[in-house]
């Protein structure tokens, strides 16, 4: 795997998350989307079923020290999915002072993950996130245009085309 990393203090990822800007945080996620989308994942050299794939990515992303994700849904055949992350550093510095969720760059890295392993395009909204005092992030993945764009979430961390 020739795959160059950076170690990265988390405070810099604070300030990333800091941007309140609704539209510069879906320009943040549909970068990071496409750049794991297309390159990133591949240097993987990922084989076998999604089910074994996705876990491996959420055990790796777990100990790359982004706090605690955990698949708790996955249904390959309607492209769906949902992850729970616990402890995030991230979200953790907010915590009871955001108004709305703040982690765009992994809502980003999860939708390229599973439109990667799905071999379909799919979004990613984050639905619960500890800065907005929820217990946990969770991040619900599936095609853009079964999300409920009637609802505040995803017409504020999407696109809708
Ligand atoms: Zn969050």
């Amino acid at each position: 795997m020739n795959l160059p990393f950076a170690i990265v203090p988390i405070d810099l990822l604070i300030g990333i998350a800091s941007v309140s800007d609704e539209l510069a945080n879906r320009k943040i996620y549909y970068a990071v989307k496409e750049q794991v989308r297309s390159s990133l994942v591949s240097s993987f050299h990922l084989s076998g079923s999604v089910e074994r794939t996705s876990r491996f990515l959420t055990d790796f992303f777990s100990a790359s020290g982004i706090g605690g994700v955990r698949l708790i849904h996955l249904d390959v055949e309607n492209h769906r999915a949902i992850l729970m992350m616990e402890n995030n550093p991230i979200a953790a510095a907010f915590e009871g002072r955001a108004q709305k969720p703040v982690d765009h760059l992994y809502r980003g890295v999860f939708a390229g993950v599973f439109s990667h392993l799905f071999r379909l395009d799919v979004d990613c909204v984050e639905h619960q996130c500890t800065a907005v005092n929820h217990r946990n992030c969770e991040f619900i993945l599936k095609p853009v245009h079964e999300f409920d764009f009637a609802r505040e979430e995803p017409r504020e961390q999407l696109d809708l085309e």
